[in-house]
């Protein structure tokens, strides 16, 4: 199939590969003329694992190619994927809405024969209608019809989770358009549940997922809280839990909060519709509110480590929001360290991807350290805030002889307890008394 996807992010490109990798005939089209300059040359713009080894064979192969022009990438197309994004507004926090409705009247004029606009990009319910109201009102000859196609891919997993999705949610108000999509899946239809939805339901199934997993991640950092202060231990206490098959196992893991673009922005946008659909949804509220006051928190568990040093010099390892991924947007290890620095410490960082995209946030106000024993030289505490695998790996009495002092404030479960206090240091771990 010949489809177009409209934004090489952090969904687009990931997809634009996988989509070609299929088989398919893709062009990917961005208005960032550097991001497309860059994927011309061959460069990436992005870090996700498994990556480049697909976007350099699907670019030889010729099965993908990249376009500023919307023209280029829509006019043949069968399909024509929205991967824009939907970033909060600055005030009311609902998503805001103006590069899919810019998108959508763009490309309207490009649409030649039956075309599926698919919106992939994580959109307020009724978006759909929007959308269609704008492109018909554009190209009123067109012939098209608009399905959500949402994505629920993890960033630093988004190759593997493209190839191995737990479910397909299709928003179709009607069988053509469905068709199509099917045909696109065809390739998961063996092993992957495909639902197919009401256009509106599968716009809120995106939110009410997002929504749900932050929530778990809120409840067991509440729970990590609850055990650090009566002497229980919340990995026994999660693994107890998970254990049981209507809680399951994953997201229970307590950090420093969740972070990213996703969730941060998907649960204020879904509070946001509740209270403009006049629905209470007070349990979204709490999570937002608590997960927003836990950054606070985790600055302060830091700083308590050396609250005896005036102006502490405070090594952090990781900032991306999570391990795996190069993305610092929303990363509760970025806001820790602003917190940081706005009580008058001195921050040292290193994190294996995302120093670039950390520099574009923190500027000249860290020290960017080159690799993950640098970072602690003289610094008065370790502290970890993004769980990257190779983290695992610390030659602890080589950190030991680097840091002025040997304490650790793990908030991420990265370092192994009893081997870090056999080893002489002080350590912190979330969630152990
Ligand atoms: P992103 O900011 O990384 O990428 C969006 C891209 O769209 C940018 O490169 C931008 O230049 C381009 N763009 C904007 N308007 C355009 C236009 N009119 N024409 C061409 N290009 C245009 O965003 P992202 O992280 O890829 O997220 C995209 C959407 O997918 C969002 O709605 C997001 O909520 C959703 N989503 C993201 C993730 C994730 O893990 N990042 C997961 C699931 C869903």
């Amino acid at each position: 199939m010949k489809i177009g996807v409209v934004g090489t992010g952090y969904v687009g490109l990931p997809t634009g590969v996988g989509l070609a990798e299929l088989g398919n005939e893709v062009i990917c089209i961005d208005k960032d003329e550097s991001k497309i300059s860059s994927l011309k040359a061959g460069k990436l713009t992005i870090f996700e694992d498994g990556l480049e080894d697909l976007f350099v064979k699907n670019v030889q192969n010729g099965r993908i190619r990249f376009t500023t022009s919307m023209q280029e990438g829509v006019e043949q197309a069968d399909i024509v994927i929205l991967a824009v994004g939907t970033p909060p507004n600055p005030i009311t926090k609902e998503a805001d809405m103006k590069y899919i409705h810019a998108a959508a009247k763009e490309l309207a004029q490009y649409i030649r024969g039956y075309t599926v606009v698919a919106v992939k990009s994580t959109v307020p319910v009724n978006t759909g209608d929007s959308v269609e109201k704008i492109i018909a009102e554009q190209n009123p000859k067109g012939e098209f019809d608009v399905v959500s196609l949402p994505e629920f891919l993890r960033e630093g997993f988004a190759i593997h989770d493209f190839f191995n999705p737990d479910r397909i949610i299709v928003g179709a108000n009607n069988a053509r358009a469905a068709q199509i999509i099917a045909k696109l899946y065809e390739p998961f239809a063996a092993k992957t549940k495909i639902l197919y939805v009401h256009r509106r339901s599968s716009e809120t199934i995106k939110y009410a997922s997002n929504a749900f997993l932050a929530m778990k991640i809120q409840y067991i950092n509440e729970m990590a809280d609850f055990c650090e202060k009566s002497g229980a231990d919340i990995y026994e206490v999660a693994q107890g839990m998970g254990l049981d098959s209507r809680i399951g196992n994953k997201f229970l893991n307590p950090g420093p909060g969740y972070g990213g673009f996703c969730f941060p922005k998907d649960t204020n946008a879904m509070a946001y519709m509740g209270r403009a659909f006049g629905v209470d949804l007070s349990l979204i509220e709490a999570t937002i509110c608590g997960n927003d006051k836990r950054k606070v928190n985790m600055a302060d568990r830091v700083l308590q480590a050396v609250k005896d040093i005036s102006a502490p010099k405070i090594a952090v390892l990781g900032a991306a929001f999570k391990g795996g991924t190069d993305d610092c947007r929303e990363s509760p290890a970025i806001q820790i360290i602003q917190i940081l620095l706005e009580k008058g410490a001195k921050v040292s960082v290193y994190d294996p991807q995302a120093m670039d995209n950390a520099r574009k946030i923190l500027g000249d106000a860290v020290v960017y350290a080159p690799d993950m024993y640098t970072v602690a030289k003289d610094a008065d505490v370790l502290a970890v805030l993004t769980e990257w695998e190779n983290f695992k790996t610390l030659d602890l009495q080589k950190i030991k002889a680097l840091l002025k002092t040997p304490k650790i404030v793990d908030l991420r479960h990265i370092v192994n307890r009893e081997t870090a206090l056999a080893a002489g240091f002080e350590i912190f771990s979330l969630g152990i008394k």
